[in-house]
């Protein structure tokens, strides 16, 4: 609530005030709401009464048709940041009646010859039909929809981003227009949302990139370019290796080793993620049965392989029978995320997991939304706090007070916490003293293949007995 601004300068609007008028709009010497009301309904979007997607793709088709390829038509493609929150915290009432005052703020921004659209969803569009600067006007649309929104008694805050193309000599095609303001956008959000982005060819080259990464990616099961490796995980007190997390790696045939961070949000987005992420649990147990000592395996699980929780609850049981591994070794990590979606089957899909003997990790803890609640809502087995409160800017800045909190909150709820990417003895002993259960990281070892899982289980908890027997 603190940034909540002057109501002189900025607009807080209520649903119920449509005569309300924007500062954006006052000052352009605008009336609010343009002619867009008359619309036949087939080409009405229903909730906003802008133009929807039929009206849009025949305005965009006529207008370039009729234009010069100089004719200076701009597009822009605007996405609110944030807004699925909003459905899930507030609810699909609030959050349409936040969708009508975005398309009137978008109206009161805007000139007659700046046509505004809702495209569906949370994604709008205004197309500057006779010439225009898309660049200011993505700047004040930005400033505008950031602006805090009070609707049935809350404030909302959502931002938008803005993706900006201009139809020229190499783009005139509505296609080829949508396209490269989509690329824009593209951009936008992934420099950090609340911007806005206009089109360079390179973005186009990257997205071509991207689809030939998608298109391997399909292949690379199939082709066994995917290998696993382990970090080993250390107890503190006992000094011994109590579990390895398995990691993937891709091996690709010609651009190497490609990062899980670039080709997972790749697999998950292309629907390609469950068949991945069900090898990885047939893999990760078949190799790790057979290790000296008995150590678990812990193996990362995507919030989207929980969308169908009935396949994930299928492949692990599979995966264990297939491979005899007891169910205590095996340790699934789900990130926050997961628990977000408002969906009770996710919850129930754990409790069947540890009902099978199964345990389960929260990991990377601290970065998403790190709610308490998320802790109390299900009795974790380990939290895993996030490298970035042992190592970098996070920890220089207060990480330790949060490391020493999670650490607490882990040993009154009776679940272990291990440190994550520790790096060095110095950060060895700070989170030991400030309570931590166990580490991994580098210190320990990098991700080893599973052979070196078998040598180091050998070689380090026989000759790395207890400081004290
Ligand atoms: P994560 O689950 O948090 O895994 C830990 C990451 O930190 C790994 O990166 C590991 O190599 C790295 N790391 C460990 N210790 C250190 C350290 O001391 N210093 C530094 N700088 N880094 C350290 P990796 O293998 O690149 O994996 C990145 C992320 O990709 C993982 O983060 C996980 O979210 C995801 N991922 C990896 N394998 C899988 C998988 O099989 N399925 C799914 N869904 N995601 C996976
Ligand atoms: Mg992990
Ligand atoms: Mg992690």
């Amino acid at each position: 609530m603190n940034d909540l601004p002057d109501t002189e300068t900025s607009e807080v609007v209520a649903d119920h005030s449509m005569e309300s008028t924007s500062v954006a709009a006052r000052s352009a010497g605008e009336q609010p709401m343009s002619a867009v009301q008359e619309l036949a309904p087939a080409l009405q979007d229903a909730l906003t009464g802008l133009g929807n997607r039929r009206h849009f793709n025949e305005t965009i088709e006529y207008v370039l048709q009729a234009a010069r390829p100089d004719g200076g038509i701009v597009l822009l493609m605007v996405d609110l940041d944030r807004f699925k929150n909003i459905n899930d915290t507030l609810g699909h009432p609030v959050g349409d009646a936040l969708l009508r005052v975005v398309a009137r703020r978008l109206q009161q921004s805007t000139r007659g010859s700046e046509l505004c659209f809702r495209l569906g969803g949370d994604e709008f569009a205004v197309l500057l039909s006779k010439g225009g600067d898309g660049e200011v006007l993505a700047a004040r649309l930005v400033d505008v929809l950031s602006r805090p929104y009070l609707i049935e008694g809350h404030v909302a805050n959502v931002g938008a981003s803005i993706g900006i193309a201009r139809a020229d000599e190499s783009c005139i095609t509505p296609a080829t227009l949508i396209r490269h303001a989509d690329l824009a956008l593209y951009s936008a959000k992934d420099a950090g949302r609340h911007r806005w982005h206009a089109f360079a060819p390179v973005m186009a080259q990257r997205a071509d990139e991207r689809r030939d990464i998608e298109m391997d990616l399909r292949k690379a099961l199939r082709l066994g370019e995917f290998k696993l490796v382990y970090q080993p995980q250390l107890n503190i007190k006992t000094h011994t290796l109590t579990g390895v997390e398995a990691l993937l790696r891709w091996h690709h045939p010609t651009r190497g080793l490609v990062p899980p961070d670039v080709f997972i949000p790749i697999a998950e987005e292309v629907g390609a993620i469950g068949a991945i992420g069900e090898w990885v649990l047939r893999t990760a147990c078949r190799e790790a049965v057979d290790w000296p000592g008995a150590p678990r395996v812990a193996v990362n699980v995507s919030p989207l392989q929980f969308e169908d929780s009935d396949r994930l609850f299928a492949a692990v049981e599979k995966a264990l029978s297939a491979s005899g591994l007891l169910p205590s070794r095996l340790e699934i990590e789900i990130t926050e995320s997961s628990l977000l979606r408002k969906d009770k089957r996710v919850l129930e899909t754990l409790h069947k997991l540890r009902a099978l003997g199964v345990r389960i990790a929260m990991d990377d803890f601290g970065t998403g939304y790190s709610s308490l609640s998320q802790l109390v809502a299900f009795p974790f087995d380990k939290i895993k706090i996030d490298q970035s409160f042992i190592r970098g800017a996070a920890a220089l800045a207060g990480g330790g007070a949060v490391v020493r909190a999670i650490a607490a909150l882990g040993a009154s709820l009776g679940m272990a916490t291990i440190a994550e990417g520790v790096e060095t003895e110095a950060q060895a002993s700070m989170v030991q003293s400030d309570g931590c259960t166990d580490i991994q990281g580098y210190l320990i070892s990098r991700p080893i293949s599973g052979s070196q899982v078998t040598e180091m289980m050998r070689t380090f908890n026989n000759e790395s007995k207890p400081e004290e027997a």
